[in-house]
């Protein structure tokens, strides 16, 4: 499902049948409903045809597969720890982790501070002129944030935008549900350049 040489996914598209897809391309995550192990995330993704699509994404995918790891290893996001430590953790994500890189990160404007994220807790993505608008559930503090960060910060492990643009709001729980209202919410708001550095 995803091809790490390219940094994509493979998802079917109606016309094309199967199609790669980049991170920065998806515009809608949410996880279904139910106890799954892994937990599956329905996703809409902006195909090369033209048109949006819908897709299922496994948490193990959308996570992990990105960074080298295979089921069964997590990364504690408390702890900054892969767990369970496996033999193999010589691996380079997991050194790195370890070296207090983050894979993700974004800017929690409630919080006012970064915080490392996985690709499961980015809700909602538009795509504007050569940047990406990103709404974030931190895993933190469970609020909404909007980011303005480029292409390789939400599509390539290990690339974090030096600083990202911040939209100044807090929005309530149940703010921008659709893809719709976070367009629209997006490209009116105003943003505020914050340093994204986790150090
Ligand atoms: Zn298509
Ligand atoms: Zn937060």
């Amino acid at each position: 499902m995803y091809d790490a040489l390219t940094t994509s996914y493979r998802l079917s598209c109606p016309r094309h049948g199967k199609t790669s897809v980049r991170l920065s391309r998806f515009r809608l995550v949410d996880e279904l409903p139910g106890a799954r192990h892994p937990a599956v995330y329905r996703i809409v993704f902006a195909c090369g045809c033209g048109d949006e699509h819908p897709g299922l994404v496994s948490h193990d995918d959308l996570d992990w597969a990105p960074l080298g790891l295979g089921a069964g290893e997590f990364l504690n996001l408390m702890t900054s720890r892969v767990e369970p430590l496996a033999a193999e953790l010589g691996d380079l994500a997991a050194s790195r982790i370890g070296a207090g890189e983050w894979p993700w990160s974004f800017f929690c404007y409630p919080e006012d501070q970064p915080r490392p994220v996985f690709p499961s807790s980015f809700t909602l993505l538009a795509a504007g002129e050569g940047a990406i608008g990103l709404a974030v559930r931190c895993p933190h503090c469970r609020r909404l944030s909007l980011n303005l960060v480029s292409e390789p910060h939400v599509d390539l492990p290990f690339h974090n935008d030096r600083e990202v643009g911040v939209v100044e709001h807090v929005f309530p729980g149940d703010a921008l549900r659709t893809i719709e209202e976070f367009g629209a919410e997006l490209w009116s708001a105003g943003f505020d350049v914050r340093r994204l550095s986790l150090e």
